[in-house]
């Protein structure tokens, strides 16, 4: 902590200099200083007095997570660090911050972004949003690199753990929330990756062919919604191609689409190292190359750096002077790049109320927030025989068994994994629970491949298996965590398989056997197939990657503390042939081609009749809910206006506990193919038991609405809808209809 305190400190003694340094070139208070003044006024008057040169130099960052400052003019350098489940350290690539004398920075590590979507808790969200910022800001940054958005589009994508899932909607309602939370602290949040980084195989080569409907209603909403209702201040550009063209250099994207169609008003940030030209990214309406400087350089000159297929390079001043004079870049172009950054300068606050660091991080207000977000994002599969809860009465004692059961698995590999200053693992979590009323053993049952060579043999393996399988038999019952290990779920590379890692399928086999009251705790970031032993087994659960509080949370949820109350944000398939990309994924000669189309998730299940393991929404409960009284009105709508839909949940089980009620919507009559059901509505609605309450919608005509590609717009057809209310997509309890109607002298 001290260490990174005096970074700090020297940064914020470093930009008070530049503000010296620029107010004593002049008598009169320069106008862009003056926080009273309008903020566009501001960037106006900044930008008068900026040279071509000073301009073109912000294009490029000045080191490997800061942006370019200018001293004579006192404009900072935004600082930045990665996310979105924590802050992390900004020092350098993951092999250098991962290193032994990186510099260390702690933070509160949150759930991934898929547990989060688990909570289907926009509110929660938002406050995690917020608590990360209060972070950044704590350790002297100004803006996180997060969050993630792309879609859930196949199970196998290394980074499915940090995205919210494989809906648009509920994608787009999370990261509202949690762009709101961060920008609420006047720190910058980041919407990544833009656009459709779906899979992590040839990542900086892969050029996926989308099509326009697709783009704009499966892998584009939740950016858009970033944009339109969250007022996100970044965007960072993704690193594969999208139509033939390099995300960073695709002016459909950057510029027709974010800047024009939806009137982004901040700027757009290369992925690191996603950059292949210079015009032609300067152009498109890439604002900011990272990384830059001294530390680019030094990484870009690696060999495994340009194997994997990186750029970067390309905006720094030496490129960008030479294209301008040659009449490849305008003069205007560059004011608009720079403007953009200094827009959001100011509304940050980050001329008038830096952010000099030294403040608190991982409070305990900040680890509740942690800790309410790991227990609702816990997701209830299985409970046969209601084995679950636990009771302290009928089970005293308990077998903790598995590779993930010790160590606290907190989130996925890559540039999102966050150090915290603690990690509850399962078996920690239990045991502190359980208290001296239940007596824990413990077997870790298996290795995670590769972490531990002594283990990893096929004799090695069966010994830990029967020693697991012996603890079994001797307890009441058994929990076993499977799962990865950031070294097997990651950024920079896909899963080989749906499968759980060697050796795993074979030990919950085997403690089943011996214990017939066998709990599964999943610890991953994306689905798993469970073919191998569903059967075999009274109870499942998904932790995910809890963060820091993962194992608190899943206790409280296996001892009834809290009623479990996630949904899956995520289709469970039963095998990756059943999946909607199956057969078009990872793609041929770097082409993959979308051709699912917007079939992503439950459109695909649905539409082919196809039986998941488990269905998107899903999730069971300690309690029971009763939904009735839906009430569609008007049944009839004229153009333009929405339609209120409510309806009662009511807990008729005996413990509290919250449902999370969803709505879907059917168009049944459409000039173009519409899926048979799609997410339009939800609500997480807390109740005690005999408690009831009305849940009301309204279904605008956005909602109703498919992307035309001949309008190039949103269009609502006039015709019949059919509306469907329940626990999950295929656990629909309520069903009604309402028709739009024609526009008047329109035909219908
Ligand atoms: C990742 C981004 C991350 C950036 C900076 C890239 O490899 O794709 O999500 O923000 O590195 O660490």
């Amino acid at each position: 902590m001290r260490r990174i305190w005096t970074l700090s400190a020297l940064a914020a003694a470093a930009a008070a200099g530049f503000l010296l340094a620029a107010q004593s070139q002049t008598e009169a208070p320069l106008p862009y200083r003056n926080p009273k003044l309008a903020v566009e006024a501001r960037v106006a008057d900044l930008l008068h007095r900026m040279t071509l040169e000073e301009k073109v130099a912000m294009l490029a960052g000045s080191g490997w997570m800061e942006s370019q400052p200018n001293a004579r003019l006192g404009i900072p350098a935004i600082k930045m660090a990665d996310g979105p489940m924590g802050v992390r350290s900004w020092q350098g690539s993951t092999a250098v911050t991962n290193g032994a004398s990186a510099l260390r920075v702690t933070s509160t590590a949150f759930p991934a972004g898929l547990a989060m979507a688990a909570t289907w808790d926009p509110e929660l969200v938002q406050q995690q949003g917020k608590v990360v910022a209060q972070e950044v800001k704590a350790l002297g940054r100004d803006m996180i690199l997060g969050p993630t958005v792309n879609i859930a589009r196949q199970p196998l994508w290394g980074r499915n753990f940090e995205g919210y899932g494989e809906d648009p909607y509920l994608a787009a309602r999370l990261v509202v929330g949690y762009v709101k939370g961060v920008q609420s602290e006047g720190v910058i949040a980041t919407v990544k990756h833009f656009a459709a980084n779906n899979q992590e195989f040839e990542r900086h080569r892969i050029d996926e062919k989308i099509d326009e409907r697709t783009l704009q209603e499966i892998y584009l909403p939740a950016f858009r919604a970033a944009v339109q209702e969250g007022g996100v201040w970044a965007v960072m550009s993704a690193y594969n191609k999208v139509n033939g063209l390099w995300c960073a250099e695709n002016p459909h994207l950057l510029s027709d689409v974010l800047k024009k169609q939806w009137g982004f008003q901040g700027f757009v940030i290369s992925d690191w190292g996603s950059t292949y030209s210079t015009a032609a990214t300067v152009n498109a309406g890439m604002d900011l190359e990272m990384p830059g400087g001294e530390p680019m350089r030094t990484w870009f000159a690696k060999p495994a750096t340009q194997a994997d297929g990186n750029g970067a390079g390309w905006l720094t001043s030496e490129k960008v002077l030479p294209a301008i004079t040659a009449g490849q870049i305008t003069a205007a172009q560059v004011d608009d790049n720079v403007s953009r950054m200094l827009r959001v300068m100011f509304k940050a606050g980050l001329f008038d109320t830096p952010h000099p660091g030294g403040g608190a991080v991982d409070t305990p207000a900040q680890r509740e927030v942690a800790r309410t977000a790991a227990t609702e994002s816990i997701v209830l599969l299985k409970n046969a025989g209601d084995l679950l809860p636990l009771t302290t009465a009928k089970v005293h004692s308990l077998a903790v068994i598995g590779p993930n059961a010790s160590v606290a698995r907190t989130g996925g590999g890559g540039s999102s994994l966050v150090r915290p200053n603690y990690a509850i693992s399962p078996l920690e979590g239990i045991r502190d629970r359980a208290g001296n009323r239940v007596q824990v053993s413990y077997a870790p049952g298996a290795s995670i491949p590769g972490e531990d060579a002594g283990n990893d043999s096929p004799a090695a393996q069966a010994r830990l298996r029967n020693e697991a399988a012996a603890a079994a038999a001797k307890a009441d019952a058994a929990v076993v965590v499977v799962g990865f290990a950031p070294s097997l779920e990651s950024e920079s590379f896909d899963r080989k398989e749906l499968g759980l890692p060697a050796g795993q399928d074979e030990l919950i086999q085997a403690v089943a056997k011996a214990n017939k009251n066998t709990i599964v705790v999943i610890n991953a970031g994306s689905p798993v197939s469970m073919g191998n032993w569903i059967d075999q087994v009274p109870g499942i659960l998904v932790m995910w990657y809890g963060g820091q509080e993962g194992g608190h949370a899943i206790a409280s949820v296996l001892f009834g503390d809290f009623t479990p109350s996630g949904k899956l944000p995520v289709t469970f398939p039963q095998k990756l042939e059943d999946t909607p990309a199956y057969g078009h994924y990872p793609g041929e000669n770097l082409h993959t081609e979308y051709a699912e189309g917007i079939y992503v998730g439950y459109r695909h299940y649905d539409r082919d009749n196809i039986a998941p393991l488990f269905p998107f929404g899903y999730g069971l409960s300690y309690t029971k809910f009763d939904y009735s009284d839906l009430k569609i009105t008007p049944d009839k709508v004229a153009p333009g206006r929405g339609v209120q839909v409510s309806l009662q949940v009511r807990n008729s089980g005996a413990r509290a506990g919250a449902e999370v009620v969803q709505l879907y919507l059917h168009n049944l009559e459409a000039s173009v193919d519409r899926p048979p059901q799609e997410l339009k509505g939800f609500r997480r609605v807390m109740l005690t038991p005999g408690q009831a309450q009305t849940v009301t919608f309204t279904i605008d005509q956005r909602a109703m609405s498919f992307y035309s590609v001949a309008k190039k717009n949103w269009v609502a057809e006039p015709g019949a809808f059919e509306v469907l209310v329940g626990a999950s997509s295929r656990d629909i309890r309520l069903k009604g209809n309402f028709e739009l109607a024609a526009a008047a002298g329109g035909r219908r």
